[in-house]
């Protein structure tokens, strides 16, 4: 049987006119973007191209473009900057930062690095049961405080796709004066994302997740905000002095490329995606009883199934339906024992959460695929269920 990959939140394979633009960027240019010489103004001019390309994909400004190694980067540039900033500019009262509790490890676990340094206040807004940002706490967190503060919430969640109501956010950070940090990782591309329409100061996206490369991302702020941080990697002073060291030009080019397709393509698939997913999720709801959707079905990602199979172990459901691959948690934390921290911030048991598989499409997922990924996925159900009743 032929692989089936429904993993796209964790990985996204790159588009082959991406992969293309980047051997050409990595065949015909070479020099530093930085140099002033004809090889290093291509380059540049490469990497111009590509600012814009990435600014239109989340409406911002390509000035406001830091291309960075990723999203973890953009995001620990973005809550990094801001608690370094505030330290240095603020005597009395400090600062404070304020995310939820379903952000990817790269906000949560830099927000606790910088509170457990000292560097500023952390407050941690729950999650309603549907997986959303609870909007009461995170308004009376945001209008406790003196001093600086930046807020950091996630447009979708990388486990459930459920989509946090951004604009209003934004607006209730503005009043209580504060930034607005926005980790889009997971929407941009794949529903419309205006970071000036929905009032975002800094929002960071990763090249894998639009089908570009891995290894590639960017911070993209306001002019404002972006002056508000201090550098995440002190060198030669690229990217506004934010993010110094020689520009990975093909990197930067195939984001740029990703991006646009993206965009361009972002209508129809996410229609295309949202059909093939309900269509899968149908198929398994038909044939398996006791399947139950994480988080809200209705504002969520179109490529997104976070299901839990009661009375089979995740992690037994994905072996024995190999080889079609989803995954259980977030890739990024597997090798902890620990269930979804997702999935249990939205109340979910510990049990629940270990029978819990998250499926992801995206562009290269077929109905023919999906038809026989569900095939696959009832079968391993039932056998892992049937296994466990015998153990008990
Ligand atoms: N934020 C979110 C919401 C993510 O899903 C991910 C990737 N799992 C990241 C940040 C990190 O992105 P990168 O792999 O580019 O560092």
């Amino acid at each position: 049987m032929n692989e089936i990959y429904l993993d796209y939140n964790a990985s996204a394979p790159c588009d082959p006119r991406v992969t293309e633009a980047v051997a050409k960027a990595m065949t015909d240019g070479f020099g530093n973007a930085s140099s002033a010489h004809r090889f290093g103004r291509r380059q540049d001019a490469a990497v111009s191209d590509a600012r814009e390309q990435v600014a239109e994909l989340v409406g911002g400004s390509p000035s406001g473009v830091i291309f960075t190694a990723g999203a973890t980067e953009a995001n620990n540039l973005a809550l990094g900057g801001f608690a370094a900033a505030d330290s240095e500019t603020l005597s009395r009262a400090q600062s404070t930062l304020v995310t939820s509790a379903v952000e990817h490890a790269s906000v949560g676990r830099t927000a606790e690095a910088l509170a457990a340094a000292g560097r500023c206040h952390l407050q941690i807004a729950p999650v309603t049961p549907g997986g959303f940002v609870d909007l009461e706490a995170l308004v009376s967190m945001v209008q406790a405080t003196e001093g600086g503060l930046l807020v950091s919430v996630m447009a979708a969640n990388s486990e459930t796709g459920v989509l946090n109501p951004i604009a209003e956010i934004a607006n209730l950070v503005h009043e209580a004066g504060g930034l607005f940090h926005c980790d889009a990782t997971q929407m941009v591309g794949r529903l419309p994302f205006d970071m000036t329409a929905l009032g975002c100061d800094l929002v960071s996206l990763s090249g894998h997740k639009v089908c570009g490369p891995t290894g590639v991302g960017a911070l993209v702020g306001t002019r404002e905000a972006l002056a508000t941080l201090r550098p995440a990697v002190w060198g030669g002073g690229h990217e506004r002095g934010l993010r110094s060291g020689s520009l990975n030009v093909a990197g930067i080019v195939g984001l740029g490329v990703a991006a646009e397709i993206a965009g361009d393509e972002q209508p129809t698939e996410a229609e295309r995606l949202g059909a093939l997913r309900d269509r899968f999720v149908a198929a398994l709801e038909g044939e398996l009883a006791d399947v139950v959707q994480n988080g809200d079905v209705e504002r969520r990602l179109p490529n997104t199934a976070n299901l839990r199979f009661s009375g089979a172990d995740a992690d037994a459901v994905l072996v024995n339906m190999d080889p079609v691959a989803a995954s259980a948690g977030s890739a990024c934390s597997t090798g902890a024992i620990e269930p979804s921290p997702v999935l249990t911030a939205m109340g979910l048991s510990r049990d629940a959460a270990f029978e819990s598989v998250r499926f992801s499409l995206g562009r290269f997922t077929t109905a023919a695929e999906i038809e026989v990924a569900a095939r696959e996925v009832v079968t391993a159900v039932r056998y892992v269920r049937l296994m466990t009743s015998e153990v008990a």
